[in-house]
């Protein structure tokens, strides 16, 4: 079975949909790229997968033992995230959080747990450093570490490179690879196509027209050559 099953979902806000009759699968080690115009839902979606957003109509299933709280999820920075006055190890720790429930401590394991993931992210060094001083790639390291503490099955990410400039995002991109590599699912929403279409093994595209297939159907499909069509029209403006 399907680690996600979405089931002729409607999404949207106060009976208003902006989404209708979606349907896809995400299995286990998929790399699955949700692109789309501005405004097309790909946060709303984001939303409901996180169980933030019920949906208005059908159903968003979880299979192969994954609970809802289970879902890793990096967010795009913020201004708020950016000014956190928390040192990395606590960010990190945070992520734990989930696992918690009545206990108001974190537990030894815990902190193994996170020590672990800040090792796994190449943030040793940083651990006592305040949050808000680091740079957009190291923050964004510390966020993944964090996310991974909450679960290593799978990844939401929320535009991980906003804000980065190529050579860190390349890291980056590099990085989710070897998640995914490692046996980490990953549903990334991303406005950057190309890199999209290169390190994705599926695609979801969300809007006027939506394809949900592998990125070589994508590639071929036409609701992918209208989308590039507007893109370069975008640059061009
Ligand atoms: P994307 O992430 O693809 O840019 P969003 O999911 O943020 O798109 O938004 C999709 C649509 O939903 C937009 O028209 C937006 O104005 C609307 N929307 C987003 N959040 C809310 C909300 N909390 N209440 C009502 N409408 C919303």
């Amino acid at each position: 079975m399907a680690l996600l099953s979405i089931q002729n979902v409607s999404l949207g806000y106060e009976n208003h949909a902006i989404l209708s009759g979606l349907s896809f699968t995400v299995e286990e080690g998929d790399y699955l790229a949700v692109v789309g115009e501005n405004g097309s839902g790909k946060t709303t979606l984001m939303k409901a997968l996180l169980g933030l957003n019920p949906p208005l109509s059908g159903e968003i299933r979880f299979g192969d033992g994954l609970k809802e709280n289970e879902i890793g999820y990096l967010p795009q920075q913020t201004a708020i995230q950016k000014d956190f006055p928390a040192s990395v190890f606590e960010v990190v720790l945070s992520g734990c959080q989930g696992r918690l429930g009545i206990r108001p401590f974190y537990t030894k394991a815990d902190k193994e747990l996170a020590r672990e993931m800040i090792e796994k992210m190449g943030i040793g060094p940083l651990v006592k450093r305040c949050f808000s001083e680091l740079s957009g790639g190291q923050k964004q390291r510390v966020l993944l570490a964090r996310a991974l503490c909450a679960t290593k099955r799978i990844l939401l990410l929320d535009e991980p490179t906003a804000g980065l400039d190529p050579k860190v995002t390349e890291e980056m991109y590099d990085l989710i690879d070897d998640l995914n590599r490692s046996g980490v699912t990953i549903i990334m929403i991303s406005h950057d196509l190309e890199q999209a279409l290169e390190r994705a093994d599926r695609i979801l595209h969300i809007g006027s027209s939506v394809f949900f297939g592998t990125t070589d159907e994508y590639v071929k499909s036409g609701a992918a050559r209208r989308f590039f069509r507007a893109e370069k029209e975008e640059d061009h403006d």
